[in-house]
């Protein structure tokens, strides 16, 4: 890899319309910093890109300089991919338009955009498209390793959605793919990561949802977890497409509407969703308020746009985090006494084993229509295992580790992507699963030096 002289990154700041931030800048830490504080990379060169022609900018110089290309939507990647050591990272953070067309149902939405960003947007219109439950994660990333959120059963993934795109390729050309033009490249973008190039602009379809819903939580106690739990597995197989219920096992948070002995002691929590209103869904709300003890409960009519912000203050930015994740077709009885057991033991007060809850519409397609393959998974369990200290990495870590291979033997043996860590290159082939040969060939296509190598790493493969 080159080094970078003054005078190259002199013409990259002069070709940029946004800026270019270096170590030496003020801002540069706080720049490079990103949702896990466990990731502490140094890129040599920031491009905070204002736009496509920055964006363009921005992959020339790195494939000219032979410079490591890292690109960032909402720095959400738990892996820390958003970051390169050395090279020049495209920091789409400063491009985050969203524009509606209510009649035709339709939002373009930039490649830097948060899920937060396009919520507002939308729900001025009583319209939605289904993305993730964390209202600060980008779109960028979401949508590109399949997206997953509390529309999911209803309405499918986030790529099932994804209508075209624009999107900078590894020569610096811009390209506007969909079902017609460039069909195999639209095909890749919706499963394969960041590895095809630089999406300036996603358009997705829109449906109507809301503004209010119904959602909320039921909180359980841990004791009553082995119960609940097999309750809900046997609710889940049957469970209409249009209702949502996630699983939470964690120290109870202080919601006020729980009692204040309550507060710090292991739980279990329901959350529940569903784009209908509370009326059409009080069976299954009553259901589930007789799997157990209700400690306490949550629920009812809530406008959309606040409940996709409902679980950000549990994932606040900067904290050190480490997860492993397991797809699950369903929860056996082995699973759920695991997850029990490991429940039990969290190594901090900010874990969680959080159970989502996919199937429905997601896994109405076959495996090859998107890149994206899960379409068996029911749920995706992922560990989030969170702190603050680094004096307690290796105990986290090690309880992060050790539960992931007790549950590994119940589970699908597939993985989604974008639950990936950085110490995971070998599962990639598992999370890309019976799509990956197309993947490396197409890979060959469009990227054949492997200039988006900053990311689930599909080596390009003819
Ligand atoms: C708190 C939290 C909650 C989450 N909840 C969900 C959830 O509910 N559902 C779900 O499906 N996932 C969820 N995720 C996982 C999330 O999808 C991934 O972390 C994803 O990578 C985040 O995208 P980003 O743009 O924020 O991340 P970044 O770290 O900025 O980007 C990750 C990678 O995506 C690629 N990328 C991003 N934007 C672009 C772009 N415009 N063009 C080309 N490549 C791009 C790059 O390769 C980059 O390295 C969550 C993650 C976190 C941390």
């Amino acid at each position: 890899m080159d080094t970078i002289t003054r005078e190259q990154s002199s013409t990259l700041r002069a070709a940029l319309r946004g800026r270019l931030i270096e170590p030496q800048d003020p801002d540069y830490d706080t720049t490079r910093a990103i949702w896990n504080g466990m990731i502490d990379r140094r890129p040599a060169m920031i491009a905070r890109c204002a736009g496509v022609a920055d964006v363009i900018s921005a992959v020339r110089f790195a494939r000219d300089s032979h410079l490591s290309l890292a690109v960032r939507g909402g720095g959400h990647n738990i892996g820390g991919s958003a970051l390169c050591t050395d090279g020049i990272v495209a920091d789409l953070s400063g491009m985050r338009g969203v524009r509606v067309d209510p009649q035709a149902r339709r939002a373009w939405v930039e490649g830097g955009a948060t899920l937060a960003d396009v919520d507002h947007e939308t729900q001025a219109f009583g319209l939605a498209t289904p993305l993730g439950i964390n209202s600060t994660t980008g779109v960028g990333g979401l949508t590109l390793g399949g997206g997953f959120g509390w529309l999911t059963r209803t309405l499918g993934m986030a790529v099932d959605n994804l209508r075209a795109a624009d999107i900078v390729d590894a020569t610096g050309q811009l390209r506007h793919v969909d079902a017609r033009h460039e069909p195999d490249l639209f095909w890749a973008i919706r499963g394969g990561g960041g590895n095809f190039g630089v999406v300036t602009m996603f358009e997705f379809e829109l449906h109507p949802v809301g503004p209010l819903v119904t959602a909320g939580l039921l909180v359980y106690p841990f004791a009553e977890a082995h119960q609940i739990l097999t309750r809900y597995a046997e609710l889940t197989g049957r469970l209409r497409n249009d209702v949502s219920v996630w699983a939470i096992l964690r120290k109870a948070p202080p919601l006020p509407f729980l009692p204040p002995t309550v507060h710090g002691a292991d739980m279990l929590a329901l959350a529940v969703f569903s784009p209908l209103q509370p009326d059409a869904v009080s069976a299954e709300i009553n259901e589930l308020r007789q799997f157990g003890t209700v400690l306490g409960e949550h629920i009812g009519a809530v406008p959309y746009a606040a409940w996709q912000k409902t679980f950000d203050p549990l994932l606040t930015p900067g904290a050190r985090n480490y997860w492993k994740s397991h797809n699950f077709t369903q929860l056996n009885a082995g699973a759920i006494e695991t997850i029990v057991a490991y429940a039990a033991r969290l190594p901090s007060p900010h874990s969680e084993i959080f159970l989502g809850l996919i199937g429905g519409r997601a896994n109405a397609l076959p495996p090859e229509a998107t890149a994206y393959p899960h379409r068996n998974a029911l749920f995706a369990m992922n560990v989030h295992t969170r702190w603050t200290e680094p004096s307690d990495d290796a105990e986290c870590i090690a309880w992060a580790r050790e539960f992931f291979k007790q549950t590994a033997p119940y589970a699908a043996g597939s993985v989604y992507i974008n639950f990936l860590n950085e110490d995971e290159s070998e599962r990639i082939r598992e999370a890309y699963g019976p799509n990956y040969a197309r993947l490396a060939a197409l890979k060959a296509r469009y990227d054949p030096a492997n200039l988006f190598c900053n990311n689930q790493n599909i080596k390009p493969s003819a």
